[in-house]
């Protein structure tokens, strides 16, 4: 019992990853309490309303994953107010509550609370009711969980706007672009003309987003309010987008979008969205702040070169008047911009020895 103990931290800790981490504590729920049933739930809003999806769950003796990489938008979730019971017990601030269903099954819920808040949760069902050495059990095994989990979350996010950070942007990204299916390699230039043809292809999108005249907030109402207007742009960018689309701060008033399974018209409509949102947003004292974005699709080049073509478009919308939003293919294809002229000194930039 004591060394299969051991062996189930060691293997919870030994992860920087949530959805490893979340496998490991599934795979020790099932292996020391015997649980039938368990899952690990997402909680996110999206327009307003709270949301809850299954990450990780036990089904028939193993565990499974939902592969994010492929997640489509069917798979968005379900209102939270499906599950009564996870409502109740965080209306009520518990750690756990369970509740028995009329098919005669024990459900436990247990929120993983993070300060007051509660983004990850446990729906751990069994046939007979938890007896107190299982609960035990659970209870010491959650509690690794929570405390590695907010360890996890201050690797990966910034501590100003609780965002996904720059890090943690590089690594998904990698990962997102080395995922795209190769029977769709094709040179650049053929790959926009398929895009041309077939405007209603879904792809994934990479945006930059950088804000306006940002100097001049911190110049004229100190750093302070500078701060609290980048909490209050995270805060509108955290509602803007799909809960499987994901948003980084990428370095001071720079902000990141990756936009999953999105037509470029979808694209085009949701960056336009959120450049309104902002523009329309009172930010107390300052007033009006606008941005400018710049897009690229997240084509068959290396992620260096694709943040390259967003930077381009970025850079372009800068010098047109700023507070717009600007497509790199598009510049390309008007002859507004050239060919990788930006990407190749980033790629020099990254080539280069610094240390011979
Ligand atoms: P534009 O992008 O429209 O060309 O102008 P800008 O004034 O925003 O230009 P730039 O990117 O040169 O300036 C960004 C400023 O953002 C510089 C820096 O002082 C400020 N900044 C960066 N990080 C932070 C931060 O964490 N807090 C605050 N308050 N300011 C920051
Ligand atoms: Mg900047
Ligand atoms: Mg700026």
């Amino acid at each position: 019992m004591m060394g299969s103990l051991l062996d189930h931290l060691v293997e919870i800790t030994g992860h920087r990853d949530h959805d490893l981490l979340d496998i490991s504590v599934m795979t020790a729920l099932l292996n020391m309490v015997g649980v039938a049933e368990a899952r690990v739930m997402e909680l996110f809003q999206s327009r307003g309303e709270l949301f809850v999806r299954p990450r990780v769950w036990i089904s028939g003796g193993a565990v499974q994953t939902v592969d994010e990489e492929h997640t489509s938008s069917e798979q968005a979730g379900e209102p939270i107010v499906s599950f009564p019971g996870l409502v109740a017990c965080i209306a009520q601030r518990k750690n756990r509550l369970e509740e028995s269903t009329e098919n005669g099954r024990h459900v436990l819920w247990i929120p993983i609370w993070q300060n007051d808040k509660v983004s990850t949760c446990l729906e751990i069902a069994h046939t007979q009711p938890f007896t107190p050495q299982m609960l035990q059990v659970m209870e010491g095994i959650l509690s690794v969980y929570r405390n590695y989990q907010s360890l996890l979350d201050y690797s990966e996010r910034d501590s100003l706007t609780g965002l996904l950070n720059r890090k943690t942007f590089d690594e998904k990204f990698a990962r997102m672009v080395n995922a795209k299916p190769s029977e769709s390699v094709a040179r650049d230039d053929e790959d926009r003309e398929e895009r041309r043809h077939h405007a209603d292809v879904k792809s994934q999108w990479l945006a930059v987003i950088d804000i306006d005249h940002f100097k001049r907030v911190n110049d004229q109402f100190g750093h302070l309010y500078g701060d609290e207007v980048l909490i209050l742009v995270a805060n509108v960018l955290r509602t803007s987008f799909r809960a499987q689309d994901r948003v980084f701060r990428f370095g001071g008033e720079e902000f990141v979008v990756l936009l999953r399974s999105a037509t470029l018209a979808d694209a085009q409509m949701v960056f336009e969205r959120f450049r309104t949102s902002i523009e329309q947003h009172s930010f107390p004292q300052i007033g009006q702040i606008t941005v400018s974005i710049g897009f690229s699709s997240i084509s068959q080049e290396t992620p260096v070169v694709i943040l390259g073509h967003a930077d381009q478009a970025l850079y372009y919308a800068k010098d047109h008047g700023r507070n717009q939003v600007c497509y790199y293919d598009e510049l390309l294809d008007q002859g507004l911009l050239q060919v990788g002229k930006k990407a190749e000194s980033v790629e020099f930039f990254f080539d280069d020895p610094a240390d011979g």
